[in-house]
């Protein structure tokens, strides 16, 4: 014990002069971990969580169980076991219409997290820009700050639903970036880009020379709309999808890329190879389950229960004084409060019973916003949780 404390006080006191990365100067901790560990704490409706209260559709599970009891317990390849790289590519084909993918155009990982940091360790060095609609998912900006890239907003309005627009276009083309991040259906505005914004998009990429990185792990939670992936039209897009979302499987940390442009993947799979390895092996196996009409079915009802909560959450929102065009997909809601601070305001509802999470760490455009999702609240605390804000509002 008393050896214990002397080490520890030994290590501290050499820990004052050690020298850390420059690299992590401007890298801080996801807010949106932040604020789902305060509400957690502080015991409150909790809409701070990126994820839904399903369970993961039990034929996956099952059949996880039975890779572990058949001994798939060793490294795979480190793109993929190949069943798995078979299955994504023929649903990239079939759903995507991305054609021409064999099983080496598919890389799987540990979640969409570590394929989007290797996509963009991958392309940007020092200085490059990488284009992010403002406001996006916070992890973007703090990956390419890792890559030591230059973060170029493009702004997105409130009142436009955050969806593109002309101006949207033009900033985006006058930025010259080397990357250009889409995210539909978003987070945290729940917007779904429709085709031709999204070809607009590529048709800048396409002239500036730049690629595409595709977060559509929302893909399967649409309302209204139709989902269009970039990638059936232009070849440098990186396609990144997953199972967290879909199939409420955040725990397994399973996602995935693909790309017609194979040298992409290659150099991803190569950082793979010097970083984790492969993903979980009897992941991946018990993942080759969520292609089956068993598990479709556990996520249609899971849609189809996500939407009763969207349309309750709009209902609510008509009589409270915040600018909110209804969102078409994933499970947020991104209200505009006007001019106050969201900081402060978030920390308020989380005073008054609520975790919500503030706009401003989405970036600038999420000012005077917060962020409320209704993926893991039942419909007694949505209730309440819109009785406390239209109070406060
Ligand atoms: N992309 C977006 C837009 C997300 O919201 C999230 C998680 O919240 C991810 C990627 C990460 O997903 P994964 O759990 O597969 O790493």
């Amino acid at each position: 014990m008393f050896l214990g404390q002397k080490s520890y006080i030994v290590i501290a006191k050499i820990n004052c002069k050690m020298r850390f990365a420059s690299r992590l100067k401007e890298v801080g901790e996801s807010a949106t971990f932040r604020y789902s560990t305060l509400a957690k704490k502080n015991n409150v409706i909790n809409l701070t969580i990126g994820r839904t209260n399903f369970d993961t559709p039990s034929v996956i599970k099952e059949t996880a169980k039975k890779a572990i009891d058949g001994g798939k317990v060793h490294y795979t390849p480190t793109k993929g076991i190949p069943e798995l790289r078979e299955c994504i590519a023929k649903k990239l084909e079939r759903e995507n219409n991305i054609q021409n993918l064999d099983s080496e155009n598919i890389l799987i990982s540990t979640g969409a997290k570590q394929i989007i940091f290797e996509a963009v360790m991958s392309i940007i060095q020092k200085r490059d820009i990488v284009a992010i609609p403002d406001p996006s998912w916070v992890s973007y900006e703090s990956i390419v700050k890792l890559a030591e890239g230059t973060v170029r907003w493009i702004p997105l309005k409130a009142e436009n639903g955050f969806i593109p627009d002309e101006d949207f276009f033009s900033i985006l083309e006058n930025s010259n970036p080397r990357l250009i991040f889409i995210n539909s259906p978003n987070n945290p505005t729940g917007a779904v880009y429709p085709e031709k914004i999204i070809r607009t998009i590529v048709d800048i990429a396409e002239r500036k020379n730049a690629f595409i990185l595709s977060d559509e792990i929302y893909e399967k939670i649409i309302y209204e709309g139709k989902h269009f992936s970039p990638g059936s039209v232009y070849e440098n897009t990186i396609t990144v999808n997953g199972f967290s979302k879909e199939f409420s499987m955040t725990g397994w940390r399973l996602g995935y890329a693909a790309s017609q442009n194979r040298e992409i993947i290659d150099r991803m799979n190569l950082i793979q190879s010097q970083t984790v390895s492969c993903a979980v092996s009897f992941v991946q196996h018990g993942a080759i389950a969520a292609f089956t009409a068993d598990a479709r079915r556990d996520v249609k009802k899971m849609v189809e229960e996500l939407k009763e909560r969207r349309d309750y959450t709009m209902e609510r929102m008509k009589n409270i004084n915040a600018v909110l065009i209804k969102p078409s997909g994933a499970f947020y809601v991104f209200p505009f409060f006007g001019e106050i601070d969201d900081l402060k305001f978030a920390d308020r509802l989380m005073e008054n019973g609520i975790g919500v999470i503030p706009g401003s760490p989405f970036g600038s455009s999420g000012r005077g916003c917060v962020r409320m999702s209704y993926g893991a609240v039942g419909m007694g605390d949505l209730k309440r949780a819109m009785d406390i804000i239209e109070k406060i509002v």
